[in-house]
């Protein structure tokens, strides 16, 4: 992982310590030793994370913090308070000015590399979110225009052996989230597959189970393996950490729990599953996007030239039967003509409907261009074909299309050719080819009828 990480501290020999330690990690260090500079920094170069002392005369972290945060340039980046003074009000005091995560002095390794690739890993993935966000918001696209969304309250599954701490611990996360508590861990496995959770806690304290093999499991199942883990350790289980670290555990807490600690490390578990989830979605809808014909909603050209392919490999191997139907409506230049532009859209996207309505769930529907369609049928012989464009022609003739102009209806009908696959080397090229032959007999036989190509 390379990011680019801003040490701030007044102390030289302090600075010098910790972009050592990063240095050697392969992270890429910046350094400030004051407020002042390290804002100047942030308002200018790229900087993935702050590590930033507490005590520093002049401006303080606090207030390095708060301008941070305020600024629309600077507020993403993920700031780590340094702390000398082990006190909980200080850990309250950077929580509301901004922080994100808090480190203790002197700096456990451990600690500083977990946290810090944890933030770096949740800070590329809510980059790229924002970065989205802006090329849809440049398009137009306002659904997915919003990654900067406000915190939305996170669904934690607890799972700890003792009563006292599981009250303990539901208490302190009461303001950011939703807490299902359970004590049995291998029940707790099964609740967090059959549900969507965005972070489980697990509390080392059982009396004979290894929390081990639960957060493994959790790691190796389907449904969870996205899920962040945050373990509750012993003071001194170095040992257990590390090997939770490596087993996938995204980050850990030491007893005695401080509540602000636990907060501040829970949230940044939330947003990052939030963010990762709606990147998922994102990349899902382009895809959906790309696909998708604007007008119609059915498929586009584009991705029956992709798809037909594959069905035709796939009949072929089997050796079973495909057809696909070619409709075009009739006269259509006369609708737009007549009507309008507008009129013309309206009737293409109550045909559409008509098509997806006539179809089975394993057919395609495709709008193949203007007034165009095309259906793929699997495991459709061509008198079955038949049928269903027959059926489709009665769905398009025997009602009126509407349009909002006025109380108009229209009467529509379409042309259509129907071609099956050949055994052999057939191709889509060909077999489109012959359903267009057999369309345009369709239509030099008077229109509103359909003909099959000769197999
Ligand atoms: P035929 O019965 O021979 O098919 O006659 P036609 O008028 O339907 O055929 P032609 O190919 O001459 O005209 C098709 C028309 O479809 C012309 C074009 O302006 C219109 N068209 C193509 N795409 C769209 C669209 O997205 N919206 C609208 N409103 N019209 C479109
Ligand atoms: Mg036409
Ligand atoms: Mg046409």
């Amino acid at each position: 992982m390379t990011a680019r990480i801003l040490v701030v501290d007044d102390v030289p020999a302090n600075v010098k310590l910790l972009e050592a330690r990063l240095v050697a990690e392969y992270f890429d260090v910046l350094t400030a030793g004051d407020g002042r500079a390290a804002l100047a920094i942030c308002e200018n170069r790229p900087v993935d994370l702050v590590l930033l002392d507490i005590m520093m005369p002049d401006m303080d972290g606090f207030e390095v913090c708060e301008r941070l945060k305020a600024n629309s340039r600077t507020a993403h980046i993920p700031v780590v308070m340094v702390t000398a003074l082990d006190q909980p009000s200080d850990r309250v005091r950077g929580l509301k000015a901004g922080a994100d995560d808090f480190l203790t002095k002197p700096v456990n390794d451990l600690q500083l590399m977990s946290r810090v690739k944890s933030l770096v890993r949740l800070k590329n993935v809510s980059d790229e979110l924002r970065l989205r966000a802006q090329t849809a918001h440049t398009m137009g696209l306002r659904e997915l225009a919003h990654a900067d969304r406000p915190d939305e309250p996170g669904n934690v599954l607890l799972v700890d052996g003792r009563a006292s701490s599981q009250e303990r611990l539901q208490r302190a996360l009461k303001p950011i989230a939703e807490v299902a508590v359970i004590s049995d861990p291998q029940a707790a496995l099964f609740e967090a597959a059959e549900n969507s959770f965005d972070l489980v806690i697990v509390n080392a304290n059982f009396d004979d189970y290894d929390p081990l093999r639960l957060c493994s499991q959790l790691r190796s199942l389907e449904r969870t393996r996205f899920i962040p883990i945050l373990l509750v350790t012993e003071q001194g289980s170095e040992e257990m950490i590390v090997r939770a670290l490596e087993l996938g555990v995204t980050d850990y807490i030491m007893r005695p729990i401080d509540p602000n600690e636990l907060v501040a490390r829970s949230l940044t578990q939330i947003r990052r599953k939030h963010c990762n989830d709606q990147l998922r979605a994102s990349v899902q809808h382009t895809i959906e996007l790309a696909i998708t014909d604007d007008l119609t909603g059915l498929h586009n050209r584009r991705y029956l030239d992709s798809h037909l392919k594959l069905l035709i490999d796939r009949a072929s191997a089997r050796g079973r039967p495909l057809s696909i139907c070619i409709t075009d409506i009739d006269r259509f230049k006369l609708v737009n003509d007549t009507y309008g532009h507008d009129a013309g859209d309206e009737v293409l996207r109550e045909f559409a409907k008509r098509v997806r309505a006539t179809v089975r769930g394993a057919d395609l529907a495709c709008r193949f261009g203007g007034e165009e369609f095309v259906i793929v049928m699997p495991d459709t012989t061509p008198e079955m074909a038949t049928i269903v464009a027959e059926r489709l022609r009665l769905m398009v003739e025997g009602r009126g299309f509407g349009i909002s102009q006025g109380d108009t209806v229209l009467s529509v009908t379409a042309s259509l050719g129907i071609a099956t696959l050949r055994p052999g080397d057939d191709t889509p090229e060909a077999l489109l080819k012959r359903a267009d032959m057999a369309l345009y007999q369709a239509k030099s036989n008077g229109r509103n009828r359909v003909v099959a190509a000769a197999a």
